[in-house]
């Protein structure tokens, strides 16, 4: 089979398009240590979504990318700067990064963007299904250093964090799941409306948004989130643009909550994991999390 990079007839790899790292973070701060996913969350799964798209050559300098990201930027966030209750602790607030960071976030969405447009019929309109195609063939040149620019787009970096410590209002149709949404799902995925077009990944509480169509955002609606190819990111950041928050706290939290109803049974075997194990659930992140969400029915506006 043909590797949607090099081109090269090769036998390719099956992989994993959130990379490898994040999942095995959250299996090591979960109560139970597995994972469920979000379509399917009957079923324990001990991965997040692989794809066969990439030679063993193509994938070890995606990897080259990925491990600064993991170290520079995930570890020290989630490990330093969020407490256990993921909460921003003001720590560990700027990440310097070079052209690793730019090539890291576009490889994933570029993997998602080919994902999508393969596996799914985006109904989308045709002047926006010709900017996926044309940003497939152009992020493949960025991504083999062909070309130095990823094209008319902007990526958003955001660090993500527990509503609880927010201030203001929230919505009443935020997902009462809305805490574990941001800080313990892994998610991808194109994000589409009738005239605009991103791509949208998610590393725990770290997201990255590609907008395609409008191609840029006004700096008054997204504070301290553009990623050019280099320079420092702070997480003390502003995000106000509306298709991006609309999709990140509140549609996506539904969607997923919403197809994730477990059986009685399975609620059964999780509570069965946790008595058997007492001391790794009181200390886990996603413990206390469940118990934050149940706080957020207080601040929920009627
Ligand atoms: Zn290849």
């Amino acid at each position: 089979m043909k590797c949607r990079l090099c081109l090269n007839e090769k036998e390719l790899r099956k992989s994993h398009i959130i990379p490898a790292f994040v999942i095995r973070w959250l299996k090591d701060t979960s109560a139970t240590g597995f994972l469920r996913s979000g379509t399917s969350p009957d079923q324990r799964i001990q991965d997040g979504l692989k794809s066969r798209l990439l030679c063993a050559e193509c994938e070890l300098l995606f990897s080259q990318w990925e491990k600064p990201f993991s170290e520079k930027i995930f570890t020290p966030y989630v490990t330093k700067e969020l407490d256990i209750n993921g909460k921003a602790q003001s720590i560990h607030t700027s990440f310097e990064y070079s052209s690793w960071l730019l090539k890291f976030i576009i490889s994933v969405q570029w993997r998602l963007l080919i994902y999508e447009t393969e596996t799914t019929t985006l109904e989308i309109n045709p002047k926006l299904k010709t900017i996926a195609f044309d940003h497939i063939n152009l992020w493949r040149k960025f991504l083999l250093s062909e070309t130095s620019s990823t094209g008319r787009n902007e990526t958003h970096l955001i660090f993500l964090q527990s509503f609880v410590s927010g201030n203001g209002t929230l919505p009443k149709e935020l997902n009462e799941n809305i805490n574990f949404y941001l800080l313990r799902i892994i998610d991808g995925t194109t994000v589409y409306s009738e005239k605009n077009l991103g791509v949208y990944s998610k590393f725990g509480p770290i997201a990255a948004f590609t907008m395609l169509e409008p191609s840029s955002i006004p700096t008054s609606r997204m504070k301290n989130t553009k990623i050019h190819m280099k320079g420092t990111v702070s997480s003390i950041q502003e995000i106000a643009d509306p298709f991006i928050t609309d999709f990140i706290f509140i549609t996506r939290p539904n969607e997923i909550f919403d197809s994730t109803i477990l059986s009685q049974r399975q609620t059964d075997k999780i509570s069965e994991t946790i008595l058997k194990n007492i001391p790794r659930t009181l200390a886990s992140q996603s413990f206390r999390i469940k118990n934050q969400e149940r706080l957020m029915k207080y601040f929920k506006r009627k």
